[in-house]
């Protein structure tokens, strides 16, 4: 687990592709007024002044240096699990006290969250004496949170009507962006501030951005696979003009349908009254639209809905026009891609050698950990959610996470006079410690119940 240089070698390919600048002239309403060479006033786009920011001598996105090696220690001590580097080794599977265990071939934390823990951990040192505030959670995982907070690190406190108060802020504080990004609202925020920014943003949330200021540029409006109120899907919304949310399949259908068939406009706008841009229309912003996503969603629901509005757009513009209607790209995140193919695997397994169950390890709000629970949900085996090892009761209990987001506690292990077989996977934001401590409690449960047996 380091943030090693190719990790920051990686990032810098990545951003600097993500943040070319543009030359094109941008369609809409745009944030300031710029002076171009002619003379000529022009708008900048969000994406163009997002640039602006971002090359501030108050921004920082490539960490603190000198304070690197001591946080690559601290993060080691903190979140390595010595259970999970043996199962490593041992071609992903290990038998103790009466449990074989099955390991998915990725899990845990992918390089986006390493780096973004790593940017937050070197500011924290690199800024002694100052207020670190951060604008949400770094990432999705309660450990890491309360890492944070045990740092000093201040949480920007969220209001009742969903808003932020921002007061806590003052001149000369740092505030901290956390992986899934910030608003650009926050960032313009900050940037008129006299604030130090570390821009812990991950480059591959960064690419949707980029994605939806090309649907823009070519007249679209972003269709955005994502849930509304997500962090993630907030930021990026925040970069769009028109765009509307499309949480699953379900509401892409009810999309498709309006596309094709007109229909209650209000009945629409009701549905969709929390996912769509300001002053939204649908008869005359559906014409033209280009697929995003959180970066975090179900993969085959992203391919499945953008075959689905493909379709629709040729079905209504004729397949000679498709280019000019309907734009897409593949701004699913490898790291999710990777977990969720290594949980086929494990389910795969649990079909042909009969596993008892299978453990996902991450946040309750990480999406891409609900969404590797879905894959074994939807094949029929029998799967359990946690956040923590503490989920794990000595009574044989589990308080765990349903796929329809439920927390529910019920019995656990259904024999414990018998041998138990699981498989286990987490999620990209959660340590290998919370796989080792979930992994020990159930060998502990399972060796008492040996004992008393
Ligand atoms: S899951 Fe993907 S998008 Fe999210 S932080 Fe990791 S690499 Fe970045």
């Amino acid at each position: 687990m380091k943030f090693s240089s190719v990790c920051l070698a990686l990032f810098a390919a990545t951003s600097a592709d993500a943040f070319r600048p543009l030359s094109a002239s941008p369609r809409r309403a745009a944030t300031v007024l710029q002076q171009s060479s002619s003379t000529e006033e022009r708008a900048l786009s969000k994406k163009e002044e997002r640039l602006r920011m971002m090359k501030s001598p108050q921004f920082y996105r490539q960490g603190f240096k000198e304070v690197r090696e001591g946080v690559e220690k601290s993060m080691e001590e903190q979140f390595k699990g010595e259970i999970v580097q043996q199962l490593r080794e041992s071609n992903y599977i290990m038998e103790r006290d009466g449990v074989k265990v099955y390991l998915a071939k990725d899990f845990g934390f992918c390089w986006g969250v390493e780096r973004s823990i790593a940017l937050a951990y070197e500011a924290v040192e690199h800024y002694p004496g100052k207020t670190v505030h951060i604008t949400n959670e770094l990432i999705h995982n309660p450990e890491v949170n309360e890492k944070l907070e045990d740092m000093n690190v201040q949480f920007i406190e969220k209001l009742d009507d969903g808003k932020k108060n921002f007061d806590t802020v003052k001149e000369g504080d740092v505030v901290i962006l956390p992986a899934f990004g910030a608003s650009f609202e926050e960032m313009d925020r900050f940037d008129k501030m006299n604030v130090e920014v570390v821009d812990t943003t991950c480059p591959w949330v960064s690419k949707v951005w980029n994605s939806v200021d090309k649907h823009q540029k070519a007249g679209m409006t972003s269709v955005i696979h994502g849930k509304y109120a997500h962090e993630e899907t907030v930021a990026t919304t925040s970069f769009c003009e028109d765009y509307i949310c499309v949480k699953d399949m379900k509401e892409a259908e009810m999309l498709s349908n309006y596309i094709l068939n007109g229909g209650d406009k209000e009945a629409f706008m009701k549905h969709f009254e929390k996912g769509v841009s300001k002053g939204f229309d649908p008869d005359v912003m559906l014409k033209k639209i280009g697929l995003a996503n959180q970066t975090t969603m179900y993969k085959k629901e992203t391919r499945a809905i953008g075959q689905l509005l493909q379709k629709t757009m040729m079905k209504k513009f004729g397949p000679a026009e498709i280019k000019n209607h309907y734009m897409e790209f593949d701004t699913i995140c490898d790291a999710t891609q990777e977990r969720q193919d290594a949980v086929v695997e494990l389910v795969d397994i649990a079909k042909a050698d009969g596993l008892d169950f299978i453990l996902v390890v991450g946040g309750w709000d990480s999406s891409n950990t609900a969404h590797l629970l879905e894959i074994p949900h939807h094949a029929g085996i029998r799967s359990f959610h946690i956040d923590r090892a503490e989920c794990i009761g000595a009574d044989n209990t589990i308080t765990h996470r349903t796929v329809t987001g439920e927390i529910v506690t019920e019995k656990f292990i259904e024999d414990l006079s018998k041998d138990v077989v699981m498989g286990v996977t987490s999620g990209a934001s959660t340590p290998d410690k919370a796989v080792q401590d979930s992994l020990s409690s159930i060998f502990l449960l399972k060796k008492i119940n040996g004992e008393n047996k």
